[in-house]
């Protein structure tokens, strides 16, 4: 069996990735989501243990002593990290997996698992982006400054990644990142393992 492919998802705050990844989620099988370990506060309906385990700062810096993060980064002014166990138990496992995670955590990845394939996520403009943040009604102006802020900094890494989508119109967006995934998953050494029976079948020549 092939292990599962890493997927990396970045996008400033509000350009659409976790409405995108739920749906896809949704409708591909053999896929699995991370989820993260953070110290923001959870916004209301945020659920511990299926948005984010939700952590205090003296929990999250143990953890990195014990080496429990695959990657981790300071964004905006909460930490986040990836739990590495987690991950590698579903790769081995034969799943996809799919990290919604800042720039700073996707160099990180690249370099662990150079396989990896990236999506950055962009808005159709500034302020469709704004409004977005606002219109989500999460989180208080002085944090919609602060993202709007960061937005640039993580739009400027944008280069890194193997694929861009704009996220204008949500259905179009959501049918670009399923064949992404769908192509990836017909690559060649992906369909050599899945394909082994028939292959020998159609080579045989019986
Ligand atoms: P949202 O992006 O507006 O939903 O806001 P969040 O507070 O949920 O996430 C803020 C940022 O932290 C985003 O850029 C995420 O991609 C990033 N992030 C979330 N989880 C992780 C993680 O485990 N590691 C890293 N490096 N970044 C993360
Ligand atoms: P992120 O996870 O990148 O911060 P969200 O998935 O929370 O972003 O989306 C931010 C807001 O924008 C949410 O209220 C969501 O419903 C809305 N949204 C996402 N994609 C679209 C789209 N294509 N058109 C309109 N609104 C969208
Ligand atoms: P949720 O977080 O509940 O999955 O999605 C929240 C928002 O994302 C919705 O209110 C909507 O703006 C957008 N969204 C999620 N799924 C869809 C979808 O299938 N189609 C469209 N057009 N928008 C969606």
């Amino acid at each position: 069996m092939t292990t599962g492919t890493l997927y990396i998802i970045a996008a400033p705050s509000g350009a659409g990735k976790t409405s995108l990844v739920k749906q896809l989620a949704d409708t591909l099988d053999n896929l699995t989501v991370s989820i993260s370990h953070t110290t923001r506060q959870a916004r209301p309906g945020e659920v511990d243990g299926q948005d984010y385990y939700f952590i205090s700062v003296p929990t999250f810096e143990a953890m990195l002593k014990t080496q429990a993060f695959v990657e981790h980064a300071q964004v905006f002014d909460n930490f986040y990290g990836t739990a590495q166990q987690t991950v590698a138990t579903n790769l081995a496992k034969g799943l996809d997996v799919i990290l919604e995670i800042d720039w700073q955590g996707a160099q990180q990845i690249r370099s662990i698992f150079p396989d990896s394939v990236s999506i950055f996520i962009l808005p159709p403009s500034t302020d469709v982006l704004r409004q977005r943040l606002t219109n989500r009604a999460q989180d208080d102006e002085q944090t919609i400054a602060r993202r709007m802020r960061d937005a640039v900094t993580e739009m400027q890494h944008h280069n890194e990644f193997d694929y861009l989508i704009v996220n204008d119109v949500f259905e179009q967006a959501l049918g670009e990142l399923t064949s992404i995934l769908i192509a990836q998953r017909l690559r060649l050494a992906k369909q050599h393992s899945r394909l082994n029976t028939l292959l020998s079948s159609l080579l045989s020549g019986r």
